[in-house]
């Protein structure tokens, strides 16, 4: 049995807005989940209802396979994370961190042991005696995460924890949490609109898009085996290439650029989509330059380039397929001129294929 459930719960708010549709999920112990997708689309109201913070209009949430749809917050057994830290201002960091267990009637040497142990993992012995206004945004976080995990809790909850910091303090804070979780091995969902947090952070990842969820899976699922456009298009950065089409004879003419199905899918799903609409879809990082030799096991595509960003480790090449747009990631090395035309090949693995109309992936041979 999962450890936490959630059983077809929808949430509808008092003004008649519905915000979160059928959400199905099974949660094992330990793991860590991540909640991604754009903003508006129902993450927080997911969360809060996990938290016993908003009450859950139709369904079942189950802890360890009880029905805790009634309990308060506190009796569920989680701490949450806010996108603003809330720390309490008048109060120094250590008792910010202090402040639950003493709500809780822990003796002041065990909560004095705790927001030690609790300091040091995350860097913040120094600064005990501050209070919130003396401290750096990054510092601040560390703090509001600190007053989860010292509660001891088996479940996390975090808002977009991450949001308030620069770039950089945002790689540091992500690693950290990961250890975090490594270390108290607490049930964690994480909600975030960054899809490079999801990928990095997640055991498994669910993608959700206007209260709905598209799909749950692992982040190498979610990359390689895409269900629908929505969820290639939102996992990976630059994101995936996606070119209309109409199938003809059981190929594709993308501007003189002919795709024949018959090497990647088979003939019943070709003659299914004869005629029918369908996005073709390849990732920026797939595509190979093409030299003047033979590239076998590939569709090949001449395109121009219009503009070329250097980002060290790769470059962008944005490229025009006669009025389709493409982007292209090489090698710097391979970085090529401005206007200059170019033939690029994708192998026939990394091509997926999509439905227009339902814009579920069509199963190819490669998937
Ligand atoms: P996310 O966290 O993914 O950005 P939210 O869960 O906060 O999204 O909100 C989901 C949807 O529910 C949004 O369209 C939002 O405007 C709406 N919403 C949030 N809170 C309320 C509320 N109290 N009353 C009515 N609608 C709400
Ligand atoms: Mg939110």
């Amino acid at each position: 049995m999962a450890y936490l459930t959630l059983q077809g719960i929808n949430k509808i708010y008092p003004n008649g807005f519905h915000a979160v549709h059928n959400f199905n999920l099974e949660i094992e112990k330990g793991e860590f989940i991540v909640f991604v997708g754009s903003s508006g689309c129902g993450k927080s109201t997911t969360l809060r209802m996990i938290a016993g913070l908003e009450n859950i209009s139709s369904g079942d949430f189950l802890i360890n396979g009880e029905r805790a749809n009634e309990k308060g917050p506190r009796e569920r057994g989680i701490a949450m994370v806010f996108q603003s830290y809330a720390l309490y201002p008048h109060m120094t960091v250590y008792d910010n961190l202090a402040f639950g267990l003493t709500l809780e009637g822990v003796d002041d040497d065990v909560i004095e042991d705790r927001v030690n142990k609790t300091a040091k993992i995350l860097g913040l012995t120094d600064y005990l005696d501050r209070f919130p206004r003396a401290l750096s945004g990054g510092q601040r976080q560390r703090v509001a995460v600190g007053r989860a995990i010292i509660r001891k809790v088996e479940i996390f909850l975090m808002d977009e924890p991450l949001s308030n910091l620069d770039a950089k303090q945002r790689v540091t804070m992500r690693s950290e949490i990961t250890q975090i979780h490594r270390e108290t091995g607490a049930t964690t969902i994480y909600v975030t609109h960054d899809q490079t947090e999801a990928m990095t952070m997640a055991d498994r990842i669910v993608v959700m898009k206007l209260g709905y969820i598209q799909q749950v899976g692992t982040p190498y699922d979610l990359y390689f085996n895409p269900a629908n456009l929505f969820v290639a298009g939102f996992i990976g950065e630059p994101p995936m290439n996606f070119i209309e089409s109409t199938v003809n004879d059981g190929k594709l003419n993308i501007n003189d650029n002919i795709v024949d199905l018959v090497a990647i899918a088979d003939k019943e799903v070709i003659d299914k989509y004869e005629h029918e609409e369908v996005v073709l879809g390849f990732r920026p990082e797939a595509v190979k330059l093409v030299g003047k030799g033979e590239v076998r096991n590939a569709f090949t595509f001449n395109c121009t380039v219009e503009l070329t960003e250097l980002l060290g480790d790769n470059t962008n090449v944005y490229v025009d397929i006669r009025g389709v747009k493409a982007i292209l990631k090489v090698e710097p090395h391979d970085s090529p001129a401005i206007d200059s035309k170019l033939q690029f090949a994708v192998p026939f693995e990394s091509i997926y294929l999509f439905d227009k109309a339902t814009e579920k992936r069509i199963k190819l041979r490669n998937s």
